[in-house]
């Protein structure tokens, strides 16, 4: 088996694609090498032997040795000196190096080889003994600490004492002959704690630093590592073993980092630092401050340290020529390292640079517009979740912070203002022109008009899919839930956490994107929808199949979806509308009355308000189609249930509080989820489905007049499980369509449909589509009912199931796409073989969810709506399905 792969000169037996093989940075090292850029010598150790090692309880193949030795000549015979050679000795670093990057492993180890021999042999060849030595107390001392297990912190110790002794400030004053002394007290240090002399022969130190790198992969940090990071045991590491080149051989010789292009803007600049006569880590240990790379940057910083453009222009120009070079191979930004020996550069790192989402979307355009990405490439650049932290205000970077609780990142962005604990309060400080953030246990739907006139909202219980939670991100407002810590008191007004109490009017500043509260007014900043944001999501747009749609029932809501995209509505909850001021009275009137006749009477006066939240709604979506669900939830979610709140509400409606009382209990369902809700609600009282139809209709007709540019309404019914359900409310219905086309005079189209959400209305879907004209995947409702889990009930256990791996992800976050999807998958066949092209989408949180996207382009699904502040994920998401 070929267990080594060699790089160097311009030659290379891997190359980038050979990550699995040769770890992230060997096949990269092998790729620079290939392209003829300076990169020193050198060669990887496959991960298969890694596997191999612990296959064999911890042994090497007896083949690898020999590879080892003959590719260390090869190196050799580039280099001009061997390892171990007493009079020339060729010098090594030995790298670790998996397929994704990972903190965790073992730490490089930089001038292996050197001994009290060969030490004097580099002083004699480089005419420089400091130099000599104070790479030999650097190798000392990262040896022992990664193979011997010999602290860093003693030689760090041992560093400063001697420092102090000598009235030395940076280790720059030291000469040779303290170096020297030091390397003598490392030596000993090394032996009083491990109990043996430090090795020095260069064979045992590479094969002690080749085992400590296999070794690592097993180590504690690395296993924590990868289960946070999903990244599989089997995969392994390499080790990369290299010529070393030294940037401490005084002042013509440096190290350093740097990215292609800002990786927080994205600004197409040379981004970094360096140090003069420095090694290897030197650079973000912090040991001096970094001087700039350019000239630019170093004026931007006020720094008085010169730049690497001018102190070592020469290298500096090859540097920013090879950047170059590896952003056009690439085809992407980068983030290498280098390091210039005596005015010479090499490179000894790149790879595809992190950066910030606000930089991953400006480079990935910037790409495109130069030519060197296709815009479905730069397209697939962009991860769709990311957008959402561009779409809202966030924290300033720099601006300082003090958490007091920490909470869930319920719904992205951050928000201040003075805190309230009340609903009706918000409101009534949000009317004076004042910013609250309204902090709730939890919260109800009786909330929702304080969460609107809030600017973030801040729970001390429930999850992600907490009603606020929830509620939040519909509304793009942020939200930290589930602040454990924070105790909150209703009747004195304050919260409390630790030994701080806030009042009432106290200013705090959410943190939605991180899940952290902090005191006061933090320093923001204001989303930018800049000209990369447009001209991405246009490329996006002529990308996808899919349409994506909004779950909006408010004109404000709806419009905020329209300025981002969104080509209808996919979910209008009417039961929102219910709760709307000045209607709710209404409603509860309809619930007390005693008979139809009583119930028609309430609805009479709801019709009007209706019909006008709908032509609210019409107008926006001029044009485009508009689905409205009927109302589904219990009856009970619309009357009071505490005492005082009972009294308040019998004497503004002038009912009496007994009946109010009796009615509440009558309404008492054991599992409202299971209960007298959706469609059952419209067969009960078929007058409440009329009232809606007779709205929605009327609207229409009305919208259309005004804008000249119809709707097609897609009348929804809820929760159907038997098509005589909906053979009987659709009946009903267009009646009322007919009815109210021939009192206007025109002919609105629309379309009667109905919502898929339970397993036996998937199964016989065939039988349904015969009688409705569209489905909607409620996937919300379908999730609870194919689990068996209530949504609500479910953050005590769920999130266990997905830390012991029971469940891959949330199933309410993410579409369990073998058993939900599976019935939604049936539910499109059975459906389309009644009724060919039915027209089909989704309506639950997942309408806004990446990979549930993905799932629903592979079910040919029409269309996705999500939440308002989701349309650009979901445009972004159906373009990358599609691609
Ligand atoms: P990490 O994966 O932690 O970045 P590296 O293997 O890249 O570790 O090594 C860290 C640093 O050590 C490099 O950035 C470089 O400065 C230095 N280094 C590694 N190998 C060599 C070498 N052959 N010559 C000079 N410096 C080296
Ligand atoms: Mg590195
Ligand atoms: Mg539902």
């Amino acid at each position: 088996t070929k267990w080594v792969y060699t790089f160097g000169d311009g030659k290379a037996e891997g190359a980038a694609d050979m990550r699995e093989l040769l770890g992230g940075k060997g096949a990269n090292l092998a790729e620079m090498s290939s392209l003829g850029l300076p990169v020193p010598p050198g060669f990887t150790i496959t991960t298969e032997v890694c596997t191999w090692y612990y296959a064999n309880g911890q042994a090497f193949p007896e083949d690898l040795a020999d590879q080892v030795a003959a590719a260390l000549q090869h190196i050799g015979g580039i280099v001009g000196r061997q390892f171990g050679d007493a009079g020339d000795p060729l010098l090594v670093s030995v790298r670790s190096g998996a397929r994704a990057s990972m903190p965790g492993m073992m730490d490089t180890v930089l001038n292996l080889g050197l001994n009290d021999e060969t030490v004097e042999a580099v002083a004699t060849r480089a005419g420089d003994r400091r130099f000599a030595y104070d790479s030999y107390r650097r190798f000392i001392q990262m040896y022992s600490d990664v193979v011997l297990g010999v602290d860093h912190h003693n030689f760090e110790d041992i560093l400063e004492v001697y420092k102090e002794g000598n009235g030395h400030d940076l280790d720059t004053d030291l000469s040779a002959d303290d170096w020297q002394e030091i390397v003598t007290r490392f030596k000993a240090l090394v032996e009083e704690q491990t109990g043996n002399p430090f090795p020095q022969s260069p064979e045992l130190q590479l094969w002690g630093a080749i085992g400590a790198v296999f070794s690592s992969w097993m180590n504690q940090r690395a296993i924590t590592y990868r289960r946070l990071h999903s990244i599989p045991e089997s995969w392994g590491t390499a080790v990369n073993i290299q010529a070393m080149v030294f940037g401490n051989m005084g002042e013509r010789s440096a190290t350093g980092v740097a990215f292609t292009r800002n990786p927080s803007t994205g600004e197409n600049e040379l981004y970094g630092e360096f140090l003069v006569n420095a090694q290897g880590e030197d650079v973000v240990a912090g040991i001096r401050t970094p001087q700039d790379l350019t000239e630019k940057a170093r004026i931007g910083s006020g720094s008085d340290k010169p730049s690497l453009e001018s102190v070592m222009p020469n290298a500096f120009s090859e540097f920013v020529g090879i950047c170059d070079v590896l952003e056009k191979h690439y085809r992407d930004m980068q983030d290498v390292e280098f390091t210039v020996e005596q005015d010479k550069l090499w490179m000894l790192q790149t790879r595809a640079g992190k950066r910030t989402a606000k930089a991953a979307l400006r480079i990935a355009v910037e790409l495109a517009e130069e030519g060197l990405l296709t815009k479905e490439e730069a397209v697939q650049r962009v991860d769709p979740v990311s957008l959402d932290q561009l779409l809202h205000p966030t924290i300033d970077p720099k601006a300082e912070r003090q958490a007091i609780a920490r909470g869930l990142p319920a719904s992205p962005g951050a928000a201040q203002g003075e805190i309230v604990f009340d609903a009706d309060e918000a409101e009534a400080l949000k009317n004076e022109g004042r910013a609250v953030i309204l902090v709730r246990v939890e919260t109800s739907p009786e909330d929702i008009h304080g969460m609107h006139a809030a600017e973030g909202i801040l729970t001390t219980r429930g999850g992600m899919t907490s009603h606020a939670a929830v509620v939040a991100r519909g509304m793009g407002k942020p939200c930290v839930s589930g602040a454990g810590t924070l105790r909150v008191d209703y009747a004195a007004g304050t919260m409390t956490v630790g030994g701080t109490t806030l009042k009432r009017g106290d200013v705090i500043t959410i943190d939605g994107t991180k899940g952290e509260v902090l005191l006061g007014k933090v320093a923001m900043l204001q989303p930018e929808l800049s000209g990369e944001f447009a001209s991405l999501m246009a490329w996006a747009d002529a990308a996808r199949r899919m349409k994506v749609r909004t779950n909006a029932e408010t004109p404000a809501d709806a419009r905020t979806a329209r300025e981002f995209g969104a080509e209808g509505i996919g979910l209008c909850r009417t039961e929102h509308m219910f709760f709307e001021e000045g209607r709710i009275i209404a409603v509860r009137e309809m619930i007390l009355a005693d008979d139809e006749a009583g119930r028609r009477a309430a609805l009479a006066k709801i019709l009007p308000m209706q019909r006008q939240d709908f032509a609210d709604l019409f107008e926006i979506m001029a044009g485009l189609p508009v689905t409205i669900r009927l109302l589904d939830p219990p009856l009970h979610e619309f009357l009071p249930h505490e005492d005082a709140e009972l009294a308040e509400v019998a004497g503004t409606m002038g009912a009496d509080i007994e009946k109010l009382r009796r009615r509440v209990q009558e309404l008492h369902e054991f599992n409202p989820m299971l209960g007298h809700r959706g469609c059952r609600l419209g067969i009960t009282y078929p007058e409440i489905y009329e009232m809606q139809a007779r709205a929605i209709f009327e609207a229409a007709a009305e919208a259309a007049t005004k804008t000249g540019s119809p709707v097609t309404p897609e009348v929804m019914i809820p929760l159907i499980a038997t098509r005589a359900e909906l053979d009987m409310l659709k009946d009903r219905i267009v009646a009322v369509a007919e009815a109210v086309n021939r009192e206007k005079g025109v002919a609105v189209e629309y379309q009667i449909g109905t919502m898929i959400e339970l397993p036996r209305a998937a199964l016989h879907a065939a039988e349904i589509a015969e009688t409705a004209e569209f489905f909607s995947f409620g996937t919300n409702d379908l999730t609870q009912t194919t689990f068996g889990i209530s949504r609500d009930d479910s953050a005590r256990f769920l999130a266990e199931y997905v830390e012991k791996g029971i469940l891959p992800a949330d199933p309410f976050v993410t579409l369990d796409q073998d058993g939900v999807g599976e019935l939604v998958r049936i539910a499109a066949d059975r459906g389309r073989s009644t009724r060919a092209g039915i027209k089909l989408g989704i309506c639950g949180e997942h309408g806004g969810d990446p990979a549930s996207i993905g799932f629903c382009e592979t079910v040919g699904l029409d269309y996705v709506s999500c939440s308002p502040y989701r349309v650009p994920i979901a445009r972004l998401a159906a373009a990358q399905a599609a691609l």
